[in-house]
């Protein structure tokens, strides 16, 4: 039989009704206690590292799951992190980068409603979730929820109270989960060795472009961060308000050491900015960066973790541009 490591964070799952609203409160023992169909499927063990709202996660507390599964890798077979649903996709994208080449499913999972509930996504997905995790087919980091397994680079938050919450941004599905069979389309890489990472730099924001929007901002953010990903519209570029004003701020500060980062707040299809000139001009700066196919939660914890190892912009670049996990498919 498998093994497989429960390390239980918190989230809806493990919520409770309190006077001030759902909480996280039960522990991963009891989580298990009200599945017991998974005993059948392996052997678990659980540990709790931290019981908070999603919310509330930090670089740090991302730091603490790699940690648990880092110290445990060697014991079992697979893994599940049951986790809010909120930050749940940044936090798979950020253990993508700290735990590379795993050839060991690391599965996320959570639930938008708690384990007692008589309607509850839970239960069927914390079961899909240790399929997974005992898998032969799977490896390295996912999110499984609603019968969907999503590469841990790709995923996103798409709906805030349906079971359906994720989707898979600009990649298809690893594999689907029916009756808690496993359907995998895309195996994962079986052989070879983990790369543990052990430093996340804090030092990257995140800038979302409105209309008319007050430059200011974006001086406030590249005073602050070492890079900034900023959130285009369309396939990118930056306003000009009768003025070059957002430009100036990237030529300023790019030339004081600051990496920008080009994505897209629109979902899908990712950014091209050598199409219109209002992106364009932003592509001989070394220190611009563009984001493509990627999703901003990647692009995010991906230059946290390559800026945890250096600020070279040669490297930085080279680093941001070689894919992890299939989290970039442009090149
Ligand atoms: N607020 C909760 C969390 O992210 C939502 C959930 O788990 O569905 O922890």
């Amino acid at each position: 039989m498998k093994k497989v490591l429960m390390i239980g964070t918190g989230g809806t799952i493990a919520s409770e009704m309190t006077a001030d609203g759902l909480t996280p409160g039960l522990s991963p023992e009891k989580l298990l206690q009200f599945v017991p169909a998974i005993s059948e499927l392996c052997e678990a063990d659980c540990v709790s590292v931290f019981s908070v709202d999603s919310t509330n996660i930090t670089p740090e507390h991302w730091m603490r799951i790699a940690g648990a599964v880092r110290d445990a890798y060697d014991r079992y077979d697979g893994f599940v992190i049951s986790h809010g649903t909120d930050t749940m996709a940044y936090t798979a994208a950020a253990l993508s980068y700290l735990i590379q080449r795993s050839p060991k499913p690391i599965v996320l999972t959570g639930a938008q409603k708690p384990i007692y509930y008589d309607s509850t996504d839970s239960r069927t997905n914390l079961i899909d979730a240790f399929v997974c995790a005992g898998s032969e087919q799977l490896a390295g980091v996912s999110i499984v929820f609603n019968g969907r397994v999503i590469l841990g680079t790709r995923a996103r938050k798409t709906c805030s109270k349906s079971f359906a919450a994720f989707s898979s941004i600009n990649y298809p599905d690893l594999a689907t989960l029916q009756d808690h069979r496993l359907l995998c389309y895309i195996p994962g890489e079986r052989t070879g060795e983990p790369r543990f990472f052990e430093r996340l730099s804090t030092e990257v924001g995140l800038l979302k472009l409105v209309p008319g929007m007050d430059p200011e901002l974006m001086r406030f953010a590249l005073e602050r961060k070492a890079a900034l990903i900023v959130e285009c519209f369309g396939v990118g570029g930056l306003p000009s308000y009768g003025d070059n004003a957002f430009f100036d701020l990237v030529a300023e500060y790019t030339a004081k050491g600051r990496f920008v980062v080009m994505t897209t707040q629109v979902q899908n299809e990712g950014s091209d900015l050598s199409v219109y000139s209002v992106g364009h001009r932003l592509k001989e700066n070394r220190r611009v960066l563009e984001a493509y196919d990627m999703t901003t939660e990647a692009a995010y914890t991906k230059m946290m973790w390559i800026l945890g190892q250096t600020r070279v912009p040669e490297a930085v670049q080279s680093l941001f541009y070689t894919p992890v996990a299939h989290d970039i498919l442009h090149s």
